[in-house]
């Protein structure tokens, strides 16, 4: 049975007092789900997060760690510090840190790498541009996202990712992938890793579909027999919209 996951992405939203209340909301608000709930607060909040979350079955994850183990990378945070604060789980390869902070495919195969050497599990993002999927190219820019990153990696590691597919044309934009592109990603998807693995390694990982996930489309979209939960941006900022795509699940 794979884990069903439903993550709320934060982004550069909410001041301290904004992210306890937040917290303490969604806490108040949680349904009873076999799905694993977590949130990405910025990183000034995480420790504040984990304490105010000490009791609750929520989760904090990071929005993105550096492959340094430490050293001259001003402004950057490294696993150690994540793993020193209680956080266990980083996104990587968001499209925003693809675009705006010029991660490769090959520096993030390098962050992939440190965060399972240090024991951490990885919730790794990668989708297709607008142009790519007009083009039909999007099955193509996809597979090489995933092989570029994570083919490298042994057989073993695979019970530490999460894979987040997330088209970049549905990212903020209120434009979501039909839930039959969706599924039809996500099966290619897991057709891809049992041709570079196999089926167990490929029928065992969540992956999750990114875009545009609201409680009105959440339904249809979980609906999916390849689409295992959610990593949600906007719609994870407000406490009922993030509880109400959680019942969806
Ligand atoms: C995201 O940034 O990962 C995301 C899915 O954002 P939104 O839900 O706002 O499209």
């Amino acid at each position: 049975m794979r884990s069903k996951i439903v993550a709320g992405n934060w982004k550069m939203n909410k001041t301290l007092a904004e992210t306890e209340a937040l917290l303490t909301e969604l806490s108040a608000k949680l349904p009873d789900t076999q799905a694993e709930v977590m949130v990405a607060p910025t990183y000034i909040n995480l420790t504040a997060a984990v304490r105010h979350l000490a009791s609750s079955s929520i989760e904090v994850i990071a929005q993105n760690m550096h492959f340094a183990e430490s050293g001259a990378y001003t402004g950057e945070i490294s696993a150690d510090m994540l793993l020193s604060v209680g956080i266990d789980t980083a996104i990587i390869g968001h499209s925003e840190r693809r675009a705006y902070f010029g991660e490769t495919d090959e520096i993030l195969a390098k962050k992939v790498v440190t965060a399972l050497e240090k024991n951490m599990r990885v919730m790794f993002c990668f989708g297709e541009e607008l142009e790519d999927r007009k083009s039909g190219n999007h099955f193509s820019v996809v597979e090489s996202q995933l092989k570029n990153a994570l083919f490298s990696l042994d057989a073993s590691s695979w019970s530490k990712i999460i894979l987040a597919y997330e088209p970049v044309w549905a990212i903020g934009t209120g434009e979501t992938a039909s839930p039959e592109q969706a599924q039809e990603m996500h099966a290619f998807i897991r057709k891809t890793i049992t041709e570079a693995y196999d089926t167990g390694i490929a029928n065992k990982v969540s992956i999750l579909y990114g875009g545009s996930v609201k409680p009105a489309n959440a339904v249809e979209i979980f609906s999916k027999p390849d689409v295992d939960g959610g990593l949600i941006g906007g719609a994870a900022l407000v406490a009922d919209d993030f509880v109400a795509i959680i019942k969806a699940i």
